[in-house]
């Protein structure tokens, strides 16, 4: 069962933006259990101890912290405040590099736009940038790489626009593309440059039809389509999906365009198919963990449970259980 497969998802993914679904959601014991679940904890010693254990494991991490839509300027300085913190702590796991990750960090950082403050206005833009730009530079400085994520349709000019910016002077800076986007197709061929990382992924939002794809096997066929643009281009694809056939699609792909097992790398969540992680980090594979961490984890949760009707079915059955 995949992505755009549930009829419960535009519901779900609607009850993410409601402030009285939140309360309700946020304040009912039984959903620590299912937080706990794909979400790394409240603290960033939380995500440390977490990065620690991935790292040890063999596999490489993308912290995010959670948190987007940020309507006020100093709640988005904090959130830069609490990255630059983050990769001061990260930059102390040098040594924690798995083999797989040779000649490439092993950490990175994961960050949305609207937590930077892309909402704010007219300036929306500029302070976005701007404080992107100094998580960069902590970045640079801890020697972590750093990935802009894809929100909603919305924003994908703005946050392309950035990503575009930000290369300027921090090339390694990635950019993350949604199949499920009409121009995702258009998006990748522009994206193929050398040293240009792009992740791509399936999407997660409620998009409407006039820019997107909703239909499973359509979803599907844009991502393959993207994947064989980004596997014969210059840049560094980062295949984030846990759908066998993607990660299964990589290997000919990457015979057929003769790229090694260090020009391209798998992306998986915390918490889901953690068993198949371990065992391509096993067989040589390099694999990134996305791992969230924060407080604000309602608007993440929700569109987890939007991917996958047992998913839901467990987190209404342990509310009802209370
Ligand atoms: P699916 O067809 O949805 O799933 C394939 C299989 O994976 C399922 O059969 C199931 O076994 C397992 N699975 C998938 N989802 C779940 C789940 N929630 N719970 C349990 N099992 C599950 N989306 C964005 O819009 N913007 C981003 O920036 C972004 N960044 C991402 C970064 C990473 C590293 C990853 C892996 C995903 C990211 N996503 C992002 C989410 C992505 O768009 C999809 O919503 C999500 O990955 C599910 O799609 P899938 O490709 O795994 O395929």
């Amino acid at each position: 069962r995949g992505v755009l497969s549930n009829p419960l998802r535009p519901v779900i993914l609607t009850a993410a933006k409601s402030n009285a679904v939140r309360r309700l959601v946020t304040v009912a014991p039984p959903t620590r259990r299912i937080v706990d679940r794909f979400v790394a904890g409240t603290t960033r010693a939380d995500a440390m101890t977490v990065a620690t254990q991935l790292l040890g494991s063999g596999r490489g991490v993308s912290i995010d912290h959670l948190g987007e839509n940020t309507l006020d300027v100093g709640q988005a300085r904090a959130v830069v405040g609490e990255y630059c913190d983050l990769l001061a702590d990260l930059g102390t796991l040098g040594g924690a590099t798995p083999e797989t990750f040779t000649g490439a960090p092993a950490v990175e950082v994961s960050v949305k736009l609207t937590a930077l403050g892309l909402s704010l206005g007219t300036d929306g833009s500029k302070i976005a940038l701007d404080h992107a730009r100094e998580i960069c530079t902590a970045a640079q400085d801890a020697g972590a790489w750093v990935s802009i994520d894809a929100e909603d349709h919305t924003v994908t000019d703005d946050t392309l626009a950035i990503v575009r910016d930000l290369r300027a002077d921090f090339p390694d800076v990635g950019a993350v593309v949604q199949a499920y986007l009409r121009r995702t197709e258009g998006d990748c061929r522009e994206l193929v440059g050398p040293r240009s990382r792009v992740r791509l992924c399936k999407g997660a939002y409620d998009e409407p039809e006039s820019v997107a794809y909703r239909d499973r096997a359509e979803v599907d066929a844009s991502y393959l389509r993207c994947l064989q643009i980004l596997m014969a281009g210059d840049g560094y694809p980062m295949v984030a999906s846990h759908d066998p056939a993607f990660v299964t699609a990589v290997d000919p792909l990457a015979a057929v365009t003769g790229r090694g097992r260090g020009e391209f790398e798998h992306q998986m969540l915390f918490g889901i198919r953690d068993n198949e992680q371990q065992r391509l980090a096993d067989a040589g594979r390099r694999v990134r963990v996305y791992v969230p961490y924060g407080s604000q984890w309602y608007g993440y949760l929700m569109r987890r449970l939007a991917e996958r009707p047992s998913n839901l079915r467990f987190f209404v059955r342990s509310l009802l259980s209370r």
